[in-house]
């Protein structure tokens, strides 16, 4: 094992730990990847994402082989497809964090927009978040779901599921999903309130200035 998967394994099980010590994963629900040059670091089945040992991380091949490790968790075929439609991904971080999966099952969530612009933080890091359709969890066809977006969105919400957030590392891919999570917060609180929103124009600005569509 290179010394740089080393560190990377330490890197995903501490922040694995943090983001479960501030409930935005809670029981066994969630996980987190990591690209290599030779395939993805993941975390294993099951795994509560505060106790997860650096050692049972799973690493699994470009060609989708178990090399090293736990099993990965059964929505492996999610962050696959990421990776593959997204060359830009260097991460992605999968929750079923309780504020953004209120939006994904709200009738009135735009699928194409499920993140109205506020607050410009989400549209920074990672621009416009579409919905994913319905499948359940580790049904081989979200892998075809997710192509089909031909790695257009750094984020998705995966309809009465939960938030899927890319980022070009590992830190960015947790910033971005717990700003993504913040935000769907406040947009539940705000519901049926009279709401002044970021204008179109100042949108453009932000993904222009900071390179998200
Ligand atoms: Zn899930």
């Amino acid at each position: 094992m290179t010394t740089t998967e080393c560190r990377l394994r330490e890197q995903m099980a501490r922040l694995c730990r943090s983001l479960f010590e501030r409930r935005f994963s809670v029981g066994s629900a969630g996980n987190v990847s990591v690209r290599l040059p030779d395939g993805m670091l993941m975390t294993p089945t099951n795994a509560r994402l505060g106790e997860v040992d650096p050692h049972a991380i799973a690493k699994i091949g470009l060609d989708g082989q178990h090399i090293y490790g736990g099993r990965p968790t059964k929505e492996v075929v999610l962050h696959r497809a990421y990776y593959e439609t997204r060359p830009e991904a260097g991460a992605i971080v999968h929750l079923h964090s309780t504020w953004a999966t209120a939006l994904s099952c709200m009738e009135e969530t735009d699928p194409e927009d499920c993140i109205p612009a506020i607050t410009p933080y989400v549209v920074m890091r990672v621009g416009t978040v579409k919905m994913v359709p319905y499948v359940r969890p580790g049904d081989p066809a979200m892998g075809d779901r997710i192509r089909a977006l031909k790695g257009r969105h750094a984020a998705v919400l995966l309809a009465n599921h939960g938030p899927v957030v890319s980022g070009t590392d590992l830190h960015s891919a947790v910033n971005a999903a717990e700003e993504l999570e913040e935000t769907a917060k406040l947009l539940v609180a705000l519901r049926g309130v009279p709401t002044r929103m970021l204008s179109p124009e100042k949108v453009v600005e932000l993904k222009s200035t900071f390179g998200t569509i």
